[in-house]
């Protein structure tokens, strides 16, 4: 069994439209193809013709048992911010199961006091927060607020809140190693590590990157979960990197689904 914990349904392919429905069947088609059974889709923070609202991803996807949905949290650059209340209504109503975090593209830091709101309805309702950590995609984001050693302090100031740090907070990984190993409330996916495809030497270095951290933090089952950040990382070979990681077969499956089904709750019997 495979959970894909960091999957988008906005196009990036600025020269033509696409509507979410049409995103949303190319992944299912990927997800087939890749013997992936569930998926966790995180919207955006921001808005546009490209990239749906959280409303729109719940009326269009919100029954699905093949996904779960997790808010974008939308703060600093778009004319819209999100409404808290309304953000709480969603969590308690089970649409969204958790929040996803977009420091540096939408101009704040990881540790920014303004978010003490959204923490506390994390720890209120149990969901947990994803953060977007590391290398940006936009040459308009800014790095440092987005460095994963900044995922310590709402590590420490919000101990009933589980943070994952997305992909691996590349290219910090010895950071992102530390705060895993330092804190039992910090998870982090292994997603967004190549553009497209993988090529070979880029493969078996950032093979070697994850299990330099594995020696460093011990037991990689316990806090790593499965991702890919499709469609801008092909699922494909996805699989094939995190079978190049040679794990043995208890951390191979907590990291596979175990990890992801108990953080995002998704019921795992419905999928086999
Ligand atoms: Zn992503």
């Amino acid at each position: 069994m495979l959970i894909d914990c960091h999957v988008h349904i906005n196009n990036y392919d600025s020269t033509q439209l696409a509507d979410p429905r049409q995103t949303a069947d190319k992944l299912f088609a990927a997800m087939q193809e890749s013997g992936v059974s569930h998926a966790v889709i995180l919207t955006s923070y921001f808005v546009n013709e490209h990239r749906p609202h959280v409303d729109e991803a719940i009326a269009l996807l919100g029954d699905d048992p093949r996904v779960t949905l997790i808010e974008g949290l939308r703060w600093r650059v778009d004319d819209t911010r999100t409404d808290l209340f309304r953000m709480e209504e969603r969590i308690a109503a089970g649409q969204v199961r958790g929040i996803k975090l977009y420091p540096g593209y939408d101009k704040y830091a990881i540790n920014d006091p303004s978010l003490e709101g959204v923490m506390r309805i994390a720890a209120k309702h149990k969901v947990p927060v994803m953060i977007h950590c590391g290398d940006t995609y936009s040459k308009h984001a800014k790095l440092r607020q987005a460095h994963p050693l900044l995922v310590d302090d709402l590590a420490v100031d919000y101990p009933d809140v589980d943070f994952v740090i997305c992909h691996l907070g590349n290219p910090w990984f010895q950071d992102t190693a530390e705060v895993l190993y330092k804190n039992d409330n910090v998870y982090a996916d292994i997603s967004g590590l190549t553009l497209g495809d993988f090529h070979y030497e880029f493969e078996r270095y950032m093979v070697q990157r994850v299990r330099d951290m594995i020696t460093y933090m011990g037991d990689p089952g316990r806090q790593l979960l499965y991702g890919t950040d499709w469609p801008l990382a092909g699922m494909k070979t996805y699989r094939k990197f995190f079978d190049s990681l040679e794990l043995d077969e208890d951390a191979r499956d907590n990291i596979a689904w175990r990890n992801a089904a108990r953080l995002f709750r998704i019921d795992v019997e419905r999928l086999r």
